[in-house]
């Protein structure tokens, strides 16, 4: 890709700038804010006739460029919204100002998505004015929704199944997994939520005038979740594991030959020890197991009642075969068994459940993206990780476009993604546009049957 000059670092950063001003929070800004973003958008992608398209919710950014007859057709994905500000007071910079720092840059949606994002649309927009062409036929599909949970995004895709048409998908969001080294996710967890809602008495009894009397629903839900593990880290509920693969002997070493600093991690958390599923070391137990962890209680408080109602907040995190509903049921049976007597239990699962994803190792997009990574940082390994968070919109485009998903974001996942002080690296933007092109490079060589998502074609 040495042939086109991309933009420098600076001019990225004056349009991420006035990208970032616009508080695109999809929980809590107006629908005009959020239309504002969508325009800002579809305006940086006027070369590939950029528009904003409604939807039942916040809407979408659509674009295509397909001046590339005979080549795959690659459909770009990534967001406009982001995350929460949360506490403003833990922010050192304003959340909605682009502020440079050194070797990064910070504000809210940087790296979640608003940066990843635009480098693509820059770097098309150079290749495009330079060469003339695009190696692919592109398509871009940037929602508003995905802090969300994407609600809308289903049925506009569904509905648009035909114009979305494309060989791969590539995801602009997502993460590399560290900063010192290049990777490519190959898997995102699934993800189910539920609630067990355990109720006693009609009201909060006072504890001395009625303590002793009746079971109280924080005990009962405390004992309730503390059966869904074993002691040593297992989750406890029968059917749980199922559709889950055990690790294969390749993937364990695949796996144990990562350079992964233990004892520093321990530390960047700030845990006193590491703990998880006995059998399986801490990478094991991050990329290829499944989880279920307790997010919260809402109980009581520091005075002195019974509370009439405890609700744990619980969510399930998933890999392989594992079905949302199942796991969900299965759930539910458990703590049903588990429930103490004296006490009414109830368990309420989320909307939104979402099966874990995977491309497979050996996919022609994968292939071109560590080809593409590897011109862009020489002589480092490229690491196959996986996001153990979640990317609903993947399993969507298998089932309404069968197509597979290749993650190729630019952020890392130390980026304090969703948290206060979020930042990107700047460097970034430069490798990003880079590696980008190098793979649409590499993608065009295929004909488009190679591209073929169910992996028939190889
Ligand atoms: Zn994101």
């Amino acid at each position: 890709m040495s042939d086109v000059v991309f933009p420098a670092a600076a001019e990225l950063l004056a349009g991420l700038a006035e990208y970032v001003a616009i508080p695109s929070d999809s929980r809590s800004a107006s629908p005009q804010t959020m239309r504002a973003a969508a325009d800002w958008l579809a305006a940086r992608l006027s070369w590939a006739a950029g528009r904003v398209e409604e939807t039942d919710g916040f809407p979408v950014v659509r674009a295509e460029w397909l001046g590339a007859p005979g080549a795959p057709t690659v459909l770009v994905y990534g967001h406009y919204d982001v995350q929460p500000t949360g506490d403003l007071a833990e922010w050192r910079t304003p959340p909605f100002e682009l502020v440079v720092d050194g070797e990064v840059v910070r504000g809210r949606g940087v790296t979640d998505d608003k940066g990843p994002v635009l480098l693509v649309l820059e770097m098309a927009r150079a290749v495009l004015a330079q060469r003339g062409t695009l190696p692919v036929n592109v398509k871009f599909l940037i929602e508003g929704e995905e802090e969300i949970g994407s609600p809308h995004l289903p049925a506009h895709v569904r509905a648009h199944a035909a114009e979305l048409a494309a060989d791969l998908v590539i995801s602009a969001d997502g993460a590399m997994w560290r900063p010192g080294e290049p990777s490519i996710a190959i898997a995102s967890k699934g993800l189910v939520g539920l609630d067990v809602v355990v109720t006693g008495a009609a009201e909060d009894l006072h504890s001395g005038r009625y303590g002793g009397t009746v079971a109280n629903p924080v005990h009962a839900l405390a004992s309730i979740l503390a059966g869904l593990h074993t002691p040593d880290g297992r989750v406890a509920v029968p059917g749980f594991y199922d559709g889950v693969d055990e690790l294969s002997p390749q993937r364990r070493a695949e796996i144990d030959a990562v350079r992964f600093d233990e004892e520093g991690y321990r530390a960047s958390l700030g845990v006193p020890e590491l703990f998880g599923e006995a059998g399986y070391g801490t990478l094991h137990r991050l990329w290829e197991r499944p989880t279920l962890e307790v997010n919260g209680l809402t109980a009581g408080g520091k005075y002195t009642v019974i509370p009439h109602r405890a609700v744990g907040h619980v969510s399930c995190r998933l890999v392989g075969r594992q079905d949302p509903d199942r796991v969900a049921a299965a759930v539910a049976a458990h703590v049903a068994a588990l429930a103490p007597p004296g006490v009414r239990v109830e368990v309420r699962v989320d909307e939104g459940r979402v099966p874990a994803y995977r491309i497979e190792p050996g996919h022609p997009a994968v292939t071109a993206a560590r080809e593409a990574l590897a011109e862009v940082y020489p002589g480092q390994e490229v690491l196959l990780a996986v996001i153990a968070g979640t990317l609903p919109a993947t399993t969507l485009f298998e089932s309404a476009l069968g197509a597979r998903t290749l993650f190729f974001s630019f952020a890392t996942a130390d980026e304090k993604h969703h948290a206060p002080n979020e930042f990107l690296r700047i460097r970034r933007l430069g490798e990003g546009m880079r590696a980008w092109a190098a793979l649409w490079d590499r993608l065009a060589s295929w004909t488009p049957a190679t591209c073929i998502p169910d992996g028939a074609a190889r």
